[in-house]
């Protein structure tokens, strides 16, 4: 498989890295922690390989599974935001 060597927004060059990535699924966040990732020096837009991608649903679809036992708790707070803010 070839990587990408510039970042699909920005063009910046990419970077191997791991980070925290965040998900929504269903009434569920699931934040994952050392993912493998491509990320872009100029705008901090990460970039999963197709792998990754696979490992993270497969987590999200089976959350119910006890060997998908969570491995850290984080505060979440879900603030509604009316009407966007009008521009300057
Ligand atoms: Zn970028």
């Amino acid at each position: 498989m070839q990587q990408e060597q510039a970042c699909a927004y920005c063009h910046g060059a990419l970077a191997d890295q791991t980070v925290r990535h965040a998900v929504t699924f269903g009434r569920h966040v699931i934040v994952f922690t050392d993912v493998p990732a491509r990320v872009c020096r100029q705008c901090s837009e990460p970039f999963f390989a197709g792998p990754v991608v696979d490992e993270m649903n497969r987590f999200a679809w089976n959350l119910g599974d006890s060997s998908n036992a969570p491995t850290g708790d984080l505060s979440v707070h879900v603030h509604r935001l009316g009407a966007a803010p009008a521009a300057a």
